[in-house]
């Protein structure tokens, strides 16, 4: 029993972009130095996911602020404060996968796709400016209409057309499990 197998040695910072629908935030894009598929069930065991989808091997946890979404082949963090904040978090990353790979014979991997998302963190990834045109008087109504299935993500014209938006919108859709 391999209990002290590290799974990953490290996710290398490869990018980093400016988050234009937030000044002064920045998005971390990493590279793990592993293919993250068999570890995935495991960490979809762990608190604050919101949607996890075993076929497409996405995964995407609520951070305190902001989401983090694991690929098989990159990590995508948003709404981080500078590279610095980045590096730490990858490394914090790092750390959780290995300490999951070490007690996965204790946990019950997840084969299933699970989804809990919730208004606040639909509405984190809106443009929140109340502007109405989807027809609904607020942003966080959108977000409401959307959870119940009563309305699609493309019907925020700004977020699906304004490209300030466009990491908020591959976010929200590896979290309702929907678009490309
Ligand atoms: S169109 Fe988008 S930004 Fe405008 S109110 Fe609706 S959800 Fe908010």
């Amino acid at each position: 029993m391999a209990e002290d197998e590290v799974y990953l040695e490290s996710v290398a910072l490869t990018r980093t972009l400016p988050c234009l629908a937030e000044p002064g935030k920045i998005i971390v894009i990493g590279s793990p130095s592993r293919d993250l598929s068999d570890v995935l069930p495991f960490l979809a065991t762990l608190p604050n996911i919101i949607t996890y989808n075993p076929d497409a091997s996405t995964l995407t946890f609520r951070r305190e602020r902001g989401f983090l979404t694991l690929y098989r082949d990159k990590v995508i963090v948003i709404q981080v404060d500078n590279a610095e904040q980045g590096l730490d978090l990858l490394a914090a990353l790092v750390d959780a996968i290995n300490a999951t790979w070490t007690h996965r014979h204790e946990l019950a991997a997840i084969n299933t796709p699970r989804r809990a998302p919730r208004p606040l963190d639909v509405w984190a990834l809106l443009p929140q400016s109340n502007c109405k045109v989807c027809g609904e008087a607020t942003c966080m109504a959108f977000a409401f209409a959307v959870l119940q299935q009563q309305r699609a993500v493309e019907e925020c014209t700004p977020l699906a057309e304004d490209a300030a938006f466009v990491d908020r919108r591959v976010t929200l859709e590896a979290m309702l499990g929907v678009g490309a």
